[in-house]
């Protein structure tokens, strides 16, 4: 995903290197190519802008270090500013002290999240847990099938309304599916909600009531990093209708430009906790901001 704008700064901090000293102007010529290898990425505006005038700032007044040269000082800079809007460090996902623990999996339609649920049942089924899955997406036909199949190949059980009574109440079936894991003795509920093709006031109302029903541990904003710029007024049109406490980042094995997904972090305050890069179950793992700074950088 990252492959062209990891090109593009490999080049960029390729050129400092065998320059003995760095002049404010070979910094400042740095800094603006950086700037439009971030730009033509899809990074947001405002972060790229907050990033450069960060690793400018560091780069100018940079200590002479003994161990690195000068073009490794700004690449190490630039690393770690990477690294700093990504997150920082790992975020663990947040587990209520007396299970069952919620989490609510929330975003547009086609986001991943019922792909999302299957990953993250298997994946916490891994960690030792026993989550149940629950169906609240009741608007687009087959997504009760779709998460029950997905749960079939994780290996989970899938609490979904009877067939038969019409469409059904996602509210109420949320607190069945809540009433049922406590019963069943599930420690971990996740929720799948619906998500309409755009952000709409009913969808985001659904999800809120919801939330205020299952009181979650974590919701999780679950976007397509494949919508570019989308991907940032999406997630900040979620943060108002319903807020989320942590990000997935879906499709990171796709070929678009994929900047727009590392502004998410910086633009909505709140950490990506996953990434998901394939279709399969097993395509998902924790989001590390320093490994992925490092792929990024090349
Ligand atoms: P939902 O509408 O948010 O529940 O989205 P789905 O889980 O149904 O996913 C929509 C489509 O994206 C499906 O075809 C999935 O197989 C696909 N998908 C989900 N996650 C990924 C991913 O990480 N990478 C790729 N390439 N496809 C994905």
């Amino acid at each position: 995903m990252f492959d062209t704008l990891s090109d593009r700064l490999t080049s960029v901090l390729q050129n400092l290197r065998g320059k003995g000293k760095l002049s404010d102007a070979d910094i400042d010529s740095t800094a603006r190519e950086i700037r439009i290898a971030l730009l033509e990425a899809d990074v947001a505006l405002p972060v790229v802008r907050a990033f450069i005038a960060q690793v400018k700032e560091r780069a100018k007044g940079a200590e002479v270090s003994e161990a690195l040269n000068p073009a490794q000082q700004v690449i190490k800079i630039v690393n770690e500013e990477l690294i700093a809007i990504l997150g920082g460090e790992t975020r663990r996902l947040n587990l209520a002290k007396n299970p069952p623990s919620v989490i609510m999996l929330a975003g547009l339609q086609g986001a991943g999240k019922t792909t999302l649920a299957g990953k993250l049942a298997l994946w916490l089924k891994k960690q030792g847990h026993a989550p149940l899955l629950v169906a609240c997406d009741l608007q687009r036909p087959n997504a009760v099938t779709q998460l029950q199949v997905v749960g079939e190949r994780a290996g989970v059980t899938t609490f979904a309304p009877e067939p038969g009574n019409g469409v059904g109440d996602p509210v109420d079936v949320a607190r069945r599916g809540i009433e049922e894991a406590k019963r069943a003795q599930h420690d971990i509920v996740v929720v799948d909600t619906a998500g309409r093709l755009g952000v709409d006031e009913e969808l985001m109302r659904q999800a809120a009531d919801i939330r205020d029903a299952v009181r979650p541990d974590e919701t999780l904003f679950v976007v397509d990093a494949m919508i570019g710029q989308d991907a940032v007024t999406t997630a900040e049109a979620f943060r108002d209708g319903v807020g989320f406490t942590g990000v997935v980042l879906t499709k990171l094995d796709g070929d678009a430009r994929g900047g727009a997904a590392l502004s998410v972090r910086e633009v909505t305050g709140q950490p990506i906790l996953f990434a998901s890069n394939g279709e399969k179950l097993e395509d998902f793992d924790t989001f590390h901001p320093d490994r992925m700074a490092s792929r990024i950088l090349g």
